[in-house]
């Protein structure tokens, strides 16, 4: 897999607002937040999509889960609620391709995400 902009971050070459990390996940403020609270949960290890998951990596995106949940209660909103995202390829919206859970908070948010009439 090709080194992205989050494999800088994670390797502190790169600056980014860090809210939690571990031996094996980092988690920092979305540098173009979507919502009041919007920030990333990654694995250090390089994952490029969903897609490229094996079964030994589910409990790290378990664990990428975990961190979310700790850094809401730690922040006071775990009880408010939040949402997790987590894009995949072109139709999913993923612009980074290394894996990261979207973490969004701090108001009552939308849904559905797609508002076009589906043709069925
Ligand atoms: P995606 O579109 O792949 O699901 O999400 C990528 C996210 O990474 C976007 O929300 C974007 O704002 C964020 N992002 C891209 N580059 C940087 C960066 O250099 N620093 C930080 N903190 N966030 C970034």
């Amino acid at each position: 897999m090709s080194e992205t902009i989050f494999t800088k971050i994670i390797n502190k070459e790169i600056p980014a607002d860090i809210l939690y990390e571990d031996d094996e996940a980092l988690a920092f403020k979305d540098i173009n937040p979507q919502a009041p609270v919007h920030f990333l949960v990654i694995p250090k290890k390089p994952i490029a999509t969903i897609n490229d998951m094996t079964k030994e990596d589910n409990a790290l995106v378990g664990h990428l889960h975990w961190v979310a949940s700790h850094i809401a209660k730690e922040q006071g909103f775990a009880q408010d609620g939040f949402r997790t995202v987590m894009n995949c390829n072109e139709h999913g919206g993923q612009t980074v391709y290394h894996i990261h859970l979207h973490v969004l908070a701090g108001k009552p948010l939308g849904w559905p995400p797609y508002q076009e009439k589906l043709k069925v």
